[in-house]
């Protein structure tokens, strides 16, 4: 497939100059200008408190906000009552894992490939964990993961896409796997919701946990989407203004998902530039996207590949990310070197170390593709590896 020339979106970025070549989306994603302009308004022209104001600046900041939690269900295909905002994944998975019970099970099956986000917060809720392997190309092995799940365990909770290797799950096979024990299924959705079309109900997946930041739009929001049944049984997590019904001394009561879990003033100016991300991101088509990151994909492996010394991992199916070794270098070295050159790729474990020492590398260089990227980041990389190399002789 060549690279869809018709995203031609490059310009938006003011933070990307032509001579720079951005390869960290899967960190974090440059803002478009719509994006910017959404958010400089909601702190400018429109700015007011949500929720409690009685005068019409308020109301209107009000109608905003709500608005974003619109968009950010049909993002994936959910109801605006089943999303949660957050300060984003992580604290969405760990909401999930503090006030989330099913029954008295103990145990989280999830995957060798998981971010330490869905990690951590299951340690730290006292669960034990079962590591899925992975298949020899770097997917989640679930035929392994249908044998090892068993009525122990509380919920699965995969990666839909793999943060180093761009691995896609099979959500839907996913989804089995889990409700056949019982068990609820949770998505880290970090890495899909910006590269794929996702339908929750399609899916039929219970949680789903993405971050505003990744999607075009601005830090310090995301949100969980939860079966409004779920959400409902849920106890509160934290507790304070805007989460309750009514308060005493003696009792609080407090008011349905998902305003239970949004307690103190939110991240109202964060929720109005997520929507404006989403409005963008869903203009351009998740599908265009993915056709289009799949094709950048292909031909940065195709380049690497040509590039002696280079080993690839995960995938070749992979959504929009490539992580790569080069022989006797370490990733650090190749991530100054090619910033030098122009180049930001990032280089580390990914917030992934059992997927490192699973690999058997301290690290890996990675370069991660977005709506904006094109043939001349891959050329670039390809260059700067060849520097690199005359540079380690
Ligand atoms: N899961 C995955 C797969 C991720 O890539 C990330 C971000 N690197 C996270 C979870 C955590 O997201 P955030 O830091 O935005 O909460």
């Amino acid at each position: 497939t060549p690279i869809n020339p018709a995203l031609a979106v490059r310009d938006q970025f003011p933070a990307i100059p032509r001579d720079w070549h951005y390869l960290d989306s899967a960190a974090t994603a440059q803002k478009p200008q719509a994006v910017i302009d959404a958010i400089a308004n909601a702190y400018g022209r429109d700015y007011a408190t949500v929720h409690r104001g009685v005068y019409e600046r308020s109301a209107s900041m009000t109608q905003s906000f709500e608005a974003a939690r619109a968009a950010a269900a049909t993002l994936i295909g959910g109801r605006e009552e089943e999303v949660v905002f957050t300060r984003g994944a992580t604290e969405a998975i760990n909401l999930v894992a503090q006030r989330y019970r099913n029954g008295n099970r103990s145990r989280v099956l999830l995957s060798a490939l998981e971010h330490h986000s869905n990690i951590v917060p299951w340690q730290l809720a006292g669960y034990e964990l079962d590591v899925v392997p992975l298949t020899s190309d770097g997917r989640i092995d679930l035929d392994a993961a249908e044998q090892m799940a068993s009525e122990e365990h509380a919920l699965v909770s995969f990666a839909h896409v793999s943060n180093v290797l761009g691995s896609i799950l099979d959500t839907a096979r996913a989804a089995q796997i889990a409700h056949n024990v019982g068990a609820t299924l949770m998505l880290d959705g970090c890495q899909a919701a910006p590269r794929l079309p996702v339908d929750i109900a399609a899916i039929d997946c219970d949680f789903y946990a993405f971050s505003a930041h990744k999607v075009y739009g601005p830090t310090g929001i995301g949100a969980l989407w939860a079966k409004a049944e779920i959400l409902n049984a849920m106890p509160p997590w934290q507790g304070g203004g805007a989460m309750i019904d009514r308060v005493t001394f003696e009792k609080t009561t407090y008011l349905p998902a998902p305003a239970r879990f949004e307690a103190g003033t939110p991240h109202i100016v964060g929720a109005v530039g997520f929507h404006a991300a989403i409005d963008w991101v869903r203009a351009i088509g998740l599908d265009a996207l993915h056709a289009h990151e799949s094709a950048l994909v292909a031909e940065c492996r195709a380049a690497l590949r040509s590039v002696a010394g280079v080993t690839l991992f995960g995938p070749e199916e992979s959504a929009g990310i490539v992580s790569f070794a080069l022989d006797g270098v370490h990733p650090h070295d190749i991530g100054t070197i090619l910033d030098d050159a122009g180049v930001a790729v990032r280089a580390g474990h990914h917030c992934a170390q059992p997927l490192m020492d699973l690999l058997g590398v301290p690290a890996t260089a990675r370069a991660s593709f977005a709506a904006h990227s094109d043939a001349s980041d891959i050329e670039a990389l390809v260059q700067g590896l060849h520097k690199v190399k005359r540079i380690f002789g």
